[in-house]
Protein backbone atom coordinates (compact mmCIF):
# COMPACT_ATOMS: atom_id res chain seq x y z
CA UNK A 1 0.00 0.00 0.00
CA UNK A 2 2.98 2.50 0.57
CA UNK A 3 5.06 3.52 -2.18
CA UNK A 4 7.68 6.28 -0.61
CA UNK A 5 9.79 5.28 2.27
CA UNK A 6 9.39 5.89 5.76
CA UNK A 7 12.31 5.15 8.24
CA UNK A 8 10.30 3.57 11.29
CA UNK A 9 9.58 5.58 14.08
CA UNK A 10 11.08 4.15 17.53
CA UNK A 11 8.78 6.60 19.45
CA UNK A 12 5.41 4.94 18.16
CA UNK A 13 6.46 1.61 18.31
CA UNK A 14 7.23 0.86 14.85
CA UNK A 15 7.27 -2.71 13.71
CA UNK A 16 5.32 -3.18 10.45
CA UNK A 17 4.60 -7.20 9.43
CA UNK A 18 5.85 -8.66 6.73
CA UNK A 19 5.14 -12.33 7.09
CA UNK A 20 1.99 -12.58 4.42
CA UNK A 21 1.31 -16.26 6.57
CA UNK A 22 0.85 -14.11 9.92
CA UNK A 23 -0.90 -11.57 7.65
CA UNK A 24 -3.39 -14.10 6.35
CA UNK A 25 -4.16 -15.92 10.17
CA UNK A 26 -4.96 -12.38 11.46
CA UNK A 27 -7.36 -11.67 8.44
CA UNK A 28 -8.76 -15.54 8.69
CA UNK A 29 -8.84 -15.33 12.43
CA UNK A 30 -11.30 -12.24 12.03
CA UNK A 31 -13.56 -13.77 9.74
CA UNK A 32 -14.50 -10.97 7.97
CA UNK A 33 -17.67 -10.45 5.89
CA UNK A 34 -18.96 -7.88 3.47
CA UNK A 35 -21.71 -6.44 6.10
CA UNK A 36 -18.66 -6.37 9.14
CA UNK A 37 -17.58 -2.85 10.64
CA UNK A 38 -13.75 -2.78 11.78
CA UNK A 39 -11.68 -0.59 13.48
CA UNK A 40 -7.79 -1.29 13.26
CA UNK A 41 -5.88 0.37 14.91
CA UNK A 42 -2.07 1.75 14.20
CA UNK A 43 -1.98 0.77 10.75
CA UNK A 44 1.23 1.71 9.39
CA UNK A 45 1.64 0.84 5.98
CA UNK A 46 -0.97 -0.98 5.44
CA UNK A 47 0.04 -4.50 5.86
CA UNK A 48 -3.51 -5.75 7.18
CA UNK A 49 -5.85 -2.60 6.19
CA UNK A 50 -5.41 -3.78 2.27
CA UNK A 51 -6.64 -6.89 3.30
CA UNK A 52 -9.13 -6.04 5.62
CA UNK A 53 -10.53 -2.94 3.60
CA UNK A 54 -11.85 -5.50 0.44
CA UNK A 55 -13.62 -7.62 2.55
CA UNK A 56 -15.81 -5.03 5.13
CA UNK A 57 -18.62 -2.63 4.81
CA UNK A 58 -16.59 0.05 6.65
CA UNK A 59 -12.99 0.29 7.98
CA UNK A 60 -11.96 2.95 10.60
CA UNK A 61 -8.50 3.30 11.27
CA UNK A 62 -6.30 4.97 14.14
CA UNK A 63 -2.69 5.73 13.04
CA UNK A 64 -0.55 8.44 15.45
CA UNK A 65 1.55 9.23 12.67
CA UNK A 66 0.66 11.94 10.37
CA UNK A 67 2.77 10.55 8.05
CA UNK A 68 1.59 7.03 7.71
CA UNK A 69 -2.16 8.39 8.06
CA UNK A 70 -1.73 10.61 4.79
CA UNK A 71 -1.01 7.66 2.42
CA UNK A 72 -3.98 5.93 4.04
CA UNK A 73 -6.34 8.86 3.39
CA UNK A 74 -4.93 8.91 -0.09
CA UNK A 75 -6.58 6.06 -0.74
CA UNK A 76 -9.68 7.50 -0.71
CA UNK A 77 -12.15 4.67 -0.63
CA UNK A 78 -15.43 5.52 0.52
CA UNK A 79 -15.63 2.99 3.21
CA UNK A 80 -12.62 4.28 4.73
CA UNK A 81 -11.86 6.80 7.87
CA UNK A 82 -8.93 7.99 8.72
CA UNK A 83 -8.44 8.86 12.30
CA UNK A 84 -5.23 10.85 12.91
CA UNK A 85 -4.25 10.74 16.34
CA UNK A 86 -3.58 8.66 20.04
CA UNK A 87 -5.71 5.30 20.23
CA UNK A 88 -5.79 5.98 23.65
CA UNK A 89 -6.87 9.78 23.79
CA UNK A 90 -9.16 9.66 20.98
CA UNK A 91 -12.84 9.19 21.87
CA UNK A 92 -13.87 6.12 20.82
CA UNK A 93 -17.70 6.72 21.20
CA UNK A 94 -17.50 8.94 18.32
CA UNK A 95 -16.07 6.85 16.04
CA UNK A 96 -17.22 3.46 16.80
CA UNK A 97 -21.61 3.60 15.03
CA UNK A 98 -22.34 -0.07 15.54
CA UNK A 99 -22.88 -2.90 18.70
CA UNK A 100 -20.87 -5.51 16.74
CA UNK A 101 -17.61 -3.98 15.91
CA UNK A 102 -14.33 -6.62 15.11
CA UNK A 103 -10.96 -4.66 16.41
CA UNK A 104 -7.99 -5.55 14.65
CA UNK A 105 -4.73 -4.31 15.90
CA UNK A 106 -0.87 -4.53 15.97
CA UNK A 107 0.09 -2.05 18.51
CA UNK A 108 3.26 -0.73 20.58
CA UNK A 109 3.67 -3.58 23.02
CA UNK A 110 4.36 -0.54 26.13
CA UNK A 111 0.59 0.47 25.70
CA UNK A 112 -1.03 -3.19 25.78
CA UNK A 113 -2.53 -3.11 28.85
CA UNK A 114 -4.38 0.77 28.68
CA UNK A 115 -5.15 0.03 25.60
CA UNK A 116 -6.69 -3.86 26.43
CA UNK A 117 -8.76 -1.48 29.72
CA UNK A 118 -9.95 0.76 26.98
CA UNK A 119 -11.49 -2.10 24.73
CA UNK A 120 -12.95 -3.59 27.89
CA UNK A 121 -14.74 -0.50 28.75
CA UNK A 122 -16.12 -0.40 25.28
CA UNK A 123 -17.09 -3.77 25.10
CA UNK A 124 -20.68 -3.11 24.29
CA UNK A 125 -19.77 -2.16 20.97
CA UNK A 126 -16.71 -4.49 20.34
CA UNK A 127 -18.05 -8.20 19.03
CA UNK A 128 -14.82 -9.79 18.61
CA UNK A 129 -11.05 -8.46 18.46
CA UNK A 130 -7.45 -10.10 16.97
CA UNK A 131 -4.60 -8.24 18.15
CA UNK A 132 -1.14 -9.02 18.88
CA UNK A 133 0.48 -8.73 21.99
CA UNK A 134 4.05 -9.81 23.29
CA UNK A 135 3.72 -13.20 24.24
CA UNK A 136 4.32 -13.11 27.70
CA UNK A 137 1.12 -10.54 27.59
CA UNK A 138 -0.20 -13.39 25.76
CA UNK A 139 0.21 -15.95 28.56
CA UNK A 140 -1.18 -13.60 30.51
CA UNK A 141 -4.23 -12.95 29.29
CA UNK A 142 -5.01 -16.63 28.91
CA UNK A 143 -3.49 -17.53 32.21
CA UNK A 144 -5.25 -19.62 35.10
CA UNK A 145 -5.84 -19.18 38.69
CA UNK A 146 -3.14 -19.70 40.98
CA UNK A 147 -0.14 -19.07 38.19
CA UNK A 148 2.36 -16.19 38.13
CA UNK A 149 0.37 -14.97 35.29
CA UNK A 150 -2.81 -14.28 36.28
CA UNK A 151 -3.76 -10.75 37.09
CA UNK A 152 -6.39 -8.02 37.05
CA UNK A 153 -6.07 -7.96 32.94
CA UNK A 154 -6.94 -12.03 32.92
CA UNK A 155 -9.88 -11.89 35.22
CA UNK A 156 -10.95 -8.50 33.65
CA UNK A 157 -10.56 -10.05 30.02
CA UNK A 158 -12.08 -13.57 30.61
CA UNK A 159 -14.73 -12.01 32.34
CA UNK A 160 -16.54 -10.63 28.85
CA UNK A 161 -14.26 -12.32 26.31
CA UNK A 162 -13.39 -15.83 25.70
CA UNK A 163 -9.72 -15.83 25.01
CA UNK A 164 -7.51 -17.89 22.93
CA UNK A 165 -4.49 -17.80 20.86
CA UNK A 166 -4.33 -17.52 17.23
CA UNK A 167 -0.95 -17.71 16.33
CA UNK A 168 2.40 -17.56 17.88
CA UNK A 169 4.91 -14.91 15.80
CA UNK A 170 8.48 -15.09 15.40
CA UNK A 171 10.61 -11.78 15.38
CA UNK A 172 11.55 -12.29 12.33
CA UNK A 173 8.05 -11.47 11.04
CA UNK A 174 8.50 -7.86 11.41
CA UNK A 175 11.13 -4.71 9.74
CA UNK A 176 12.73 -3.86 12.01
CA UNK A 177 12.63 -7.27 13.76
CA UNK A 178 11.53 -6.83 17.67
CA UNK A 179 13.51 -8.56 20.93
CA UNK A 180 10.82 -10.76 21.91
CA UNK A 181 8.32 -13.44 20.34
CA UNK A 182 4.85 -12.09 19.88
CA UNK A 183 1.49 -13.78 19.82
CA UNK A 184 -2.21 -12.94 18.00
CA UNK A 185 -5.26 -13.79 20.38
CA UNK A 186 -8.65 -13.43 19.55
CA UNK A 187 -11.12 -12.40 21.69
CA UNK A 188 -14.74 -13.53 21.32
CA UNK A 189 -17.33 -11.32 23.53
CA UNK A 190 -19.49 -14.07 25.54
CA UNK A 191 -22.97 -12.77 25.63
CA UNK A 192 -23.26 -12.15 29.22
CA UNK A 193 -20.47 -11.95 31.72
CA UNK A 194 -18.70 -15.19 32.55
CA UNK A 195 -20.30 -14.84 36.24
CA UNK A 196 -22.58 -12.46 37.98
CA UNK A 197 -21.87 -8.91 38.40
CA UNK A 198 -24.25 -6.15 40.06
CA UNK A 199 -21.93 -2.92 38.90
CA UNK A 200 -19.05 -3.97 36.47
CA UNK A 201 -17.12 -0.37 37.74
CA UNK A 202 -17.09 -1.71 41.77
CA UNK A 203 -16.24 -5.44 40.55
CA UNK A 204 -12.98 -4.21 38.68
CA UNK A 205 -11.73 -2.20 41.98
CA UNK A 206 -12.13 -4.93 43.92
CA UNK A 207 -10.03 -6.80 41.25
CA UNK A 208 -7.73 -4.13 40.48
CA UNK A 209 -7.39 -3.81 44.62
CA UNK A 210 -6.86 -7.61 45.18
CA UNK A 211 -3.56 -7.63 42.36
CA UNK A 212 -2.11 -4.24 43.19
CA UNK A 213 0.20 -5.90 46.06
CA UNK A 214 1.27 -9.45 44.67
CA UNK A 215 3.57 -10.47 47.68
CA UNK A 216 0.31 -9.29 50.01
CA UNK A 217 -2.80 -11.22 51.70
CA UNK A 218 -6.16 -10.65 49.62
CA UNK A 219 -6.54 -8.96 53.40
CA UNK A 220 -4.31 -6.54 53.34
CA UNK A 221 -4.96 -5.81 49.37
CA UNK A 222 -8.28 -4.84 50.17
CA UNK A 223 -7.41 -3.00 53.22
CA UNK A 224 -4.97 -1.14 51.31
CA UNK A 225 -7.44 -0.16 48.80
CA UNK A 226 -9.52 1.32 51.67
CA UNK A 227 -12.25 -1.26 52.24
CA UNK A 228 -12.78 -0.93 56.03
CA UNK A 229 -11.10 -3.85 57.88
CA UNK A 230 -14.12 -4.41 59.94
CA UNK A 231 -16.00 -4.85 56.45
CA UNK A 232 -13.64 -6.94 54.68
CA UNK A 233 -13.10 -9.71 57.58
CA UNK A 234 -16.97 -9.71 57.93
CA UNK A 235 -17.35 -10.51 54.35
CA UNK A 236 -14.59 -13.25 54.45
CA UNK A 237 -16.66 -14.36 57.23
CA UNK A 238 -19.81 -14.41 55.60
CA UNK A 239 -18.57 -15.96 52.14
CA UNK A 240 -16.17 -18.13 53.59
CA UNK A 241 -13.59 -16.74 51.93
CA UNK A 242 -9.73 -17.38 53.54
CA UNK A 243 -8.62 -13.69 53.05
CA UNK A 244 -5.04 -15.17 54.02
CA UNK A 245 -4.98 -16.31 50.60
CA UNK A 246 -3.27 -13.91 48.03
CA UNK A 247 -5.39 -12.78 45.11
CA UNK A 248 -4.03 -14.44 41.85
CA UNK A 249 -5.55 -17.71 43.71
CA UNK A 250 -9.49 -16.63 42.90
CA UNK A 251 -11.18 -17.75 40.72
CA UNK A 252 -13.04 -15.23 38.52
CA UNK A 253 -16.13 -16.40 40.26
CA UNK A 254 -15.04 -16.12 43.37
CA UNK A 255 -14.37 -12.27 42.69
CA UNK A 256 -17.99 -12.19 41.55
CA UNK A 257 -19.30 -13.23 44.97
CA UNK A 258 -16.80 -11.40 46.74
CA UNK A 259 -17.07 -7.97 44.96
CA UNK A 260 -20.97 -8.48 45.55
CA UNK A 261 -20.54 -9.04 49.41
CA UNK A 262 -18.09 -6.31 49.26
CA UNK A 263 -20.54 -4.11 48.01
CA UNK A 264 -23.27 -4.53 50.43
CA UNK A 265 -20.89 -4.10 53.35
CA UNK A 266 -19.54 -0.97 52.08
CA UNK A 267 -23.23 0.26 51.81
CA UNK A 268 -24.40 -0.60 54.96
N1 LIG B 1 -0.31 -2.64 11.84
C1 LIG B 1 0.97 -2.36 11.19
C2 LIG B 1 1.63 -3.66 10.83
O1 LIG B 1 1.18 -4.69 11.35
O2 LIG B 1 2.59 -3.65 10.08
C3 LIG B 1 1.87 -1.49 12.06
C4 LIG B 1 2.28 -2.08 13.37
S1 LIG B 1 3.39 -1.10 14.34
C5 LIG B 1 3.84 -2.33 15.55
C6 LIG B 1 2.35 -0.09 15.36
C7 LIG B 1 1.59 1.01 14.66
O3 LIG B 1 0.79 1.71 15.63
C8 LIG B 1 2.47 2.07 14.04
O4 LIG B 1 1.97 2.42 12.78
C9 LIG B 1 2.39 3.26 15.00
O5 LIG B 1 2.61 4.50 14.36
C10 LIG B 1 0.98 3.11 15.52
N2 LIG B 1 0.76 3.65 16.88
C11 LIG B 1 1.64 3.68 17.90
N3 LIG B 1 1.08 4.21 18.99
C12 LIG B 1 -0.18 4.54 18.65
C13 LIG B 1 -1.26 5.14 19.36
N4 LIG B 1 -1.14 5.49 20.63
N5 LIG B 1 -2.42 5.34 18.69
C14 LIG B 1 -2.56 4.97 17.39
N6 LIG B 1 -1.56 4.41 16.68
C15 LIG B 1 -0.40 4.18 17.30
Amino acid sequence: MMEKYHRPRKRFGQNFLHDQNIIAAIIDAARLNQNDHVLEIGPGQGALTAKILPKVATLDIIEIDRDLAQTLVDRDDERLTVHVGDALRLDWDSILHADNYTLIANLPYNISSQILFKMIEHRNRIACMVLMFQKEVGDRLRAQPGSKEYGALTVMCQLWFDVSRVILVPPSAFRPAPKVISEVLKFERLPHARVEVDDAVFFSRVVKASFAQRRKTLRNCLCAAGFAPAVVDKVADNIDLDVGRRGETLTIQEFSVLAKQLRLGENI
